[in-house]
């Protein structure tokens, strides 16, 4: 079971901003800005490189509600969502998740 997966159990405290019977959000424990949200899927997808035609509709909600937690927390300015897949991009947490960032600039190319 992925940490992602206990918080959606309640198997340990997260600060839950939105849920659904499909999606959880909830605050990045190591926040890179003053806004910084995970959304997840409930169903466990380790990564995007192994998401299938059959969750289309699941991605599709999971960015839909992405925007709709970063209008909810007032990031008029701009906000960027992040996913990292693999080790290359530094993926640590082995289940789907969007990072939604803002509050900031932020710079072009990301590290
Ligand atoms: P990634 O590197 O894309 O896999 O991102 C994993 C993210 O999960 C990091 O930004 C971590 O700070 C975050 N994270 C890890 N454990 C927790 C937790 N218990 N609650 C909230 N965020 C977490």
């Amino acid at each position: 079971m992925t940490i992602f997966e206990k918080i959606i159990a309640r198997q340990i405290p997260a600060d839950i901003v939105y849920e659904d019977d499909l999606v959880a959000a909830f605050r990045d424990i190591n926040p890179q800005a003053p806004a910084h949200i995970l959304i997840v899927p409930k169903k466990p997808i380790p990564r995007i490189d192994v998401a299938t035609e059959e969750d289309k509709l699941l991605l599709g909600h999971l960015l839909l509600k992405a925007k709709e937690v970063a209008k909810k927390l007032g990031l008029t300015g701009g906000y960027r969502i992040v996913i990292n897949n693999g080790p290359d991009a530094g993926e640590a947490v082995p289940h789907l998740h969007f990072h939604i960032i803002g509050g900031r600039k932020m710079g072009w190319p990301p590290g």
